[in-house]
């Protein structure tokens, strides 16, 4: 099977960051989700990801395979140039685009939209983080929450959570006056600076509005889960955690997406996605960062309980453009080899898998957003 020809929408993908900031950085950091400085220093450089991705870039870019010679062509085309070519060779018809990731360091969705089609997912911790500095009162604050989300602003597609990072996937009901005390402590610990929100009281109180929200407007709201940079408990990111509010009744219509395939929880994931209609997968993160062989026992793994009506393709691409390109050829690539490998065990036949290759490719993700 070859998929280059069909157009993937990627429903999740994060900002490029602007050159100054990229260049700052070791190259090897935009390959690993560890940020100590002897993981990006040193051990990042000898993941088989890295190693394999240094081969094909520069395949790809038509030079040397080393750090040094593949600067040196990024620096003479310049990102704009460099971003055009990455985004081509991946045949992409639309991303989707977090722009909560290092939001100071980004460049804006606009400049993304010189290239293709780009639709927003707004990060909802983010938005409580700006607004909380600039209010004294809970009661306000709890107001302008409400009213940044409901409508959701023109573009966005869907909303995203990150308590997976701050707080865990064990997400509780919370009453109003717990969530007051919370964001009073946080204003004195804080004042009128922006503060990392790290309270499972107010994270979780404001996830329950905003999933009233995303009922109201069948948005769909994608969750972190899985594995992800050392800021999370990789313990509390296994989406088995979210039962309670997957089988509560007033959000029993709201599309839950479990992101990077809940890497290492794939199974868990297939199992939810399987019994309960509100929930879907994706496999980005995991498509291109794993080794050829971890990529595709994960894809096997949803596969083996994942309905293909509920599995989409994202990159969760961020900071170089490159991972747009590895995580478009990686996917198609991969998925072609586990759908091959469901005619031979005689799962799937040869008429149907095309089909279900544009569905997790690209038809899922317009269904379900209601892309057009
Ligand atoms: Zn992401």
């Amino acid at each position: 099977m070859n998929l280059l020809d069909i157009p993937i929408i990627d429903q999740h993908a994060h900002n490029l960051v602007r050159s100054e900031v990229a260049v700052s950085r070791p190259y090897a950091a935009a390959f690993t989700e560890g940020y100590a400085s002897e993981i990006i220093n040193y051990h990042a450089r000898h993941t088989l990801f890295y190693r394999r991705s240094l081969r094909e870039i520069a395949n790809f870019l038509n030079c040397e395979p080393q750090e040094e010679a593949i600067l040196a062509c990024r620096q003479s085309l310049g990102l704009e140039e460099l971003t055009k070519l990455c985004f081509s060779a991946a045949n992409l018809e639309a991303i989707f685009l977090d722009d909560g990731l290092q939001p100071d360091s980004i460049l804006p969705i606009s400049w993304h939209e010189k290239f293709l089609t780009v639709k927003r997912i707004l990060r909802l911790e983010l938005l409580a983080e700006q607004l909380i500095a600039k209010t004294d009162d809970f009661e306000t604050f709890l107001e302008n929450f409400i009213n940044e989300i409901d409508p959701p602003p023109a573009g966005v597609v869907a909303f995203k959570s990150i308590a997976c990072y701050r707080t865990g996937l064990d997400i509780k009901p919370v009453s109003f006056a717990a969530a007051a005390c919370s964001f009073y402590d946080i204003k004195r610990q804080f004042e009128d600076r922006c503060p990392r929100l790290t309270d499972k009281y107010l994270i979780d109180f404001l996830l329950h509005q905003a999933l009233l929200i995303a009922d109201k407007y069948q948005l769909p709201v994608q969750f972190h889960t899985g594995y992800g940079d050392p800021d999370l408990d990789l313990q509390l990111a296994n989406p088995l955690h979210l039962r309670s509010l997957l089988e509560s009744p007033q959000y029993r219509h709201v599309p839950i997406v479990l992101l990077h395939a809940s890497y290492p929880y794939m199974q868990a994931a297939g199992y939810l996605a399987s019994v309960y209609p509100q929930v879907y997968l994706d496999f980005g993160l995991v498509v291109p960062f794993l080794s050829v062989a971890g990529m595709r026992s994960v894809v096997r793994q949803l596969l083996e309980l994942t309905p293909t009506t509920k599995l989409m393709y994202s990159s969760d691409a961020h900071l170089i453009p490159e991972l747009y390109y590895l995580g478009a050829k990686w996917g198609r690539q991969i998925l072609a080899e586990v759908l091959e490998a469901a005619i031979r065990d005689s799962d799937l036949s040869v008429n149907e898998v095309d089909g279900i290759a544009a569905a997790i490719l690209r038809d899922n993700a317009i269904a379900l957003y209601r892309y057009s």
